[in-house]
């Protein structure tokens, strides 16, 4: 059996950086640190985070007054910021600039009067902290080519976001769809879709030319995970998000000869390692190359309440 390794694979400059401020802020104000939703969507970080001393709520009326929330990578409506305030909490915003970035040109959009279009998953926690930027209904969630064909016809000044995290492929097919409709349309030629994002797909598209069976390392709570085993099913390779080692079985390996390997931007290295350990324990693996496409140096400062 051989193994290829995608690269980039994993943690992203984002997702580093809402680690680095949990760590941080429990290292500066002491425990409990609380943090509204999972900071980031993997099970093995928040639960090393918690034995750190971080609590994790989803209802910030679950703090006590004065405590120190952190908000998550994901990002937050404006409704929780009141909240916050109402409650007198201390906020620290992990929320990752490249969604930040996505806020603030709602805000503009918004500004300047247009019919502002979100290409996203619904229910997921960075479309619920997009939504919440701007009065409810004011943005028009879409997720598929048929929603487009829902959207009035004379919307004047339209404009489109995209989820940061979503498939260029499926996402190039809803922007098009939406250029045919509203051809003086404002947006990003590719959406908001994030580097980290992009090179993750970019590499598993790589690596799905050789392999014959692909394993995604991630939780099932985390898009870009999900969507890069998407990319591997429609390269006809069967694919697999898997959370650990544990979830694997030798019988997924039957007549596997080339097995791919990468991870989502939230998913830690040491669970790929002993993925790749748990395959040379239990066949002969005759090599593991790792298959660097692009090289990533993006790195994003802490907010100025952590600084040195
Ligand atoms: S996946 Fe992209 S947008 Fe999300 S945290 Fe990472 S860098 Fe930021």
């Amino acid at each position: 059996m051989k193994c290829i390794l995608a690269k980039p694979r994993g943690f992203c400059a984002g997702v580093e950086r809402a680690i680095h401020i949990v760590e941080k802020s429990i290292e500066k104000f002491g425990v409990p640190v609380f943090v509204r939703h999972e900071i980031v969507h993997n099970r093995f970080v928040v639960d090393q985070l918690k034995e750190k001393g971080a609590i994790f709520v989803e209802d910030l009326h679950e703090i006590p007054s004065g405590a120190t929330v952190i908000f998550s990578a994901h990002g937050v409506s404006n409704k929780i910021y009141e909240t916050a305030k109402e409650l007198n909490l201390q906020v620290i915003d992990a929320t990752c600039p490249l969604v930040k970035s996505v806020h603030r040109k709602a805000q503009e959009y918004a500004a300047a009067d247009c019919f502002i279009i979100l290409i996203g998953h619904s229910g997921h926690a960075e479309i619920e902290g997009t939504l919440g930027q701007l009065p409810k209904g004011r943005i028009n969630l879409i997720t598929s080519v048929e929603d487009v064909e829902k959207l009035p016809l004379n919307a004047k000044r339209a404009a489109y976001l995209t989820q940061t995290t979503l498939s260029a492929e499926e996402t190039c097919d809803i922007i098009c769809t939406l250029r045919k409709k509203y051809p003086d349309i404002q947006g990003a030629k590719s959406g908001n879709i994030c580097y980290a994002t992009t090179n993750r797909q970019n590499a598993v598209l790589s690596i799905c030319k050789s392999a014959n069976l692909l394993l995604i390392v991630g939780s099932q709570n985390s898009s870009n995970s999900n969507r890069l085993r998407e990319l591997g099913e429609e390269q006809g390779v069967k694919s697999f998000l898997i959370d650990s080692v544990a979830d694997l079985h030798k019988e997924m390996f039957d007549g596997v000869s080339t097995v791919g390997i990468s991870s989502g931007a939230s998913a830690p290295e040491h669970l790929v390692l002993e993925i790749l350990d748990w395959l040379q324990s239990n066949f002969a693996v005759e090599s593991i190359f790792e298959e660097q496409l692009t090289e990533e140096n993006m790195k994003f400062p802490l907010p100025s309440e952590l600084k040195d």
